[in-house]
């Protein structure tokens, strides 16, 4: 089965390779960071909760984000498989996630910090139906225009440096470990994550092969 989980960096291109993957394969993307978001756009009480901690870059309580997690993973789409971006980010959302579901592949995206710095500073998206450019890799037809729907572009509040810088710290501390706990496992496969979009994605299916 196909039950993958995306591992990486903020930055590193896994929204953007999950989106393709997902069209590819016929199973849903499921990304923790999107359904936070869209709870804070819908000014729900769980978004209400989170909205501080992303802005700051620090991980959402465990519970808050389990929740969401659960419900979309018990979803009749995700029977056939998924495509886990942003979970688990922590060595107890592994656990947590092993005791809600078995998991097929893990890749790990691998990328200098100097590349993710900067994807991050030029990520723009619609916060209509938030599809992701970038200003010099990917950018809109019109200047700050969606190509599909003509909403103004946003940056997500969390793509200031400072709350990069947070969030990169973060990522150290709390998600490398699952690295190992992974490769011991024997699901681990690293993907080189810089080069074009293209190239990514074709070496993403070979490690899926
Ligand atoms: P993540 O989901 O890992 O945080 P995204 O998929 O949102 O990362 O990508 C971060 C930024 O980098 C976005 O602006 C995206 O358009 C851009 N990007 C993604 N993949 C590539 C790539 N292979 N080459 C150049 N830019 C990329
Ligand atoms: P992302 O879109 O994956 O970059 O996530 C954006 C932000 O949402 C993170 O910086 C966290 O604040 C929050 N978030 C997303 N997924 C999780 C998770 N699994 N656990 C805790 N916080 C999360």
């Amino acid at each position: 089965m196909n039950r993958i989980v995306l591992l990486g960096p903020p930055g590193a291109g896994k929204g953007t390779q999950a989106k393709r993957l997902a069209t590819e394969l016929g199973i849903p993307h499921v990304s923790t960071g999107d359904m936070l978001r869209a709870a804070v756009a819908q000014g729900k009480s769980l978004g209400k909760e989170a909205d501080e901690y992303m802005r700051k870059g620090l991980l959402v309580p465990d519970a808050l984000v389990l929740g969401i997690l659960r419900e979309r993973l018990a979803s009749p789409d995700a029977r056939r498989g998924f495509i886990l971006d942003g979970y688990p980010r922590n060595v107890a959302q592994a656990r947590t996630l092993a005791e809600i579901t078995p998991v097929d592949h893990v890749l790990y995206f691998e990328i200098p910090e100097s590349v993710l710095v900067e994807r991050m500073s030029q990520r723009r998206s619609c916060p209509t139906c938030g599809t992701v450019y970038n200003l010099l890799t990917n950018p809109p037809r019109t200047p700050d225009r969606c190509d599909r729907d003509g909403t103004p572009l946003i940056q997500r509040p969390d793509d200031t440096e400072e709350a990069v810088r947070t969030r990169l710290a973060v990522y150290r501390e709390q998600t490398l470990p699952l690295l190992d706990l992974y490769r011991n496992q024997g699901l681990l496969r690293t993907v080189a994550a810089a080069g074009s979009v293209e190239e990514v994605n074709a070496r993403v299916r070979a490690a899926l092969r």
